[in-house]
């Protein structure tokens, strides 16, 4: 059965809630996982510029500060998005981290963006999963020698719920590595959208795009490896048909099986700001939970499980099937214990500082 710490948002005059969540990652392990001289990966989202539900880059300075303290050397990073948002390219991607407060002089460490410049620097990780043999891994985190997952717990339009196993699962994808998750089909091309620029026809590897008034794609040439959708800024080369819920869910899982690839690991979750929606959105709804604490663990599901469990008992009914009724967040879970990512038995231990000891 896997471990999860859990502390609460309490706070006092003699321990903020930075320190305690610096005693939540000492108590998780952290000193023992990571060490002296390690290129370690932080994934984290940035957030969408506009949003506001993302994690407090506060939080991420003291993770950082604690990896230090060992003489491990962290980064922060997250991949290029595969919709053209403010992080489809590393120049956007880095100037939202910027304005959301994740800067070296704020986290003290740099940022680096996974996939590269225009979403293509990636390692193929071979995955022996039921929907991914190959995932296209971002070459930060997949070049890494171990890994810190820092995630807001929220809920997500598509699988129901983004939690640590969707952070590393589609997270830490290239953008072909995100479309290979989301689409079933080859790329479709919005001749209205195409602005006939030709870097989709620059960058495909077989030669199969043709690019006079607008793009064309000879679907008998076409190997549907998702570089054309991962280098056109204008949202002209569509991804294809959408994967059903358990078929996005099961690949997320596999992706994050290959992301993760056995190295030393640490996840770690944030209860707040719990928005019905992903942190994508240039926006965020208002919070569909309370509140509830930050959570550490060596298992990504073990920890997701437990944070679904403590926002359904503070709620009282299921927020984020009430959000969006056709993403079923059991998907992801289950997929993931059944290739081994992790376990859903969990034992809940609550860090026990001076504050928890005179409030039981
Ligand atoms: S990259 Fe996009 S806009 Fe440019 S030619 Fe290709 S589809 Fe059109
Ligand atoms: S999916 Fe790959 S092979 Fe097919 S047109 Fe796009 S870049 Fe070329």
């Amino acid at each position: 059965m896997a471990l999860v710490w859990f502390t609460d948002f309490s706070a006092s005059p003699e321990m903020s809630l930075l320190e305690k969540f610096r005693a939540l990652l000492r108590e998780a392990g952290l000193p023992q996982i990571f060490r002296a001289g390690q290129l370690v990966a932080v994934k984290l989202h940035f957030g969408e510029l506009g949003n506001l539900a993302y994690l407090r880059p506060n939080y991420v300075r003291v993770a950082v500060e604690e990896l230090q303290r060992l003489g491990a050397k962290p980064f922060l990073t997250d991949a290029n998005t595969l919709y053209t948002g403010t992080r489809s390219n590393a120049v956007d991607h880095l100037l939202t981290a910027a304005a959301n407060g994740f800067v070296l002089e704020v986290v003290g460490a740099p940022v680096i963006i996974a996939d590269g410049l225009r979403g293509t620097d990636e390692v193929e990780i071979p995955v022996d999963g039921v929907y991914v043999k190959r995932a296209k891994i971002g070459a930060a985190v997949a070049l890494a020698d171990a890994l810190l997952v820092l995630t807001h717990f929220k809920g997500h339009e598509q699988v129901g719920f983004g939690g640590a196993i969707k952070n590393l699962g589609m997270g830490c994808a290239s953008r072909a590595g995100k479309l290979q998750q989301h689409s079933t089909s080859k790329p479709k091309p919005d001749k209205d959208a195409c602005t006939s620029c030709g870097v989709c026809a620059r960058f495909c590897p077989v030669d199969a795009i043709t690019v006079v008034e607008y793009a064309v794609i000879d679907y008998a040439r076409c190997q549907g490896c998702g570089q054309c959708v991962a280098v056109c800024q204008f949202g002209a080369m569509g991804p294809g048909d959408e994967a059903a819920v358990e078929v996005l869910a099961g690949k997320i899982a596999e992706y994050a099986k290959a992301a993760w690839n056995g190295r030393p690991a640490l996840f770690v979750s944030f209860i707040n700001h719990v928005s019905p929606d992903c942190d994508c959105w240039g926006m965020n709804r208002p919070p569909v939970a309370p509140d509830i604490g930050i959570l550490a663990s060596t298992d990504p599901v073990a920890l997701d499980q437990a944070c679904m469990d403590l926002v359904l008992q503070a709620v009282g009914h299921d927020p984020f099937l009430r959000a969006h009724p056709e993403a079923r967040w059991e998907e992801q879970l289950a997929h993931a214990e059944r290739i081994g990512l992790g376990s859903r038995s969990y034992e809940l231990r609550r860090l026990l500082t001076g504050l928890d000891r005179r409030k039981s």
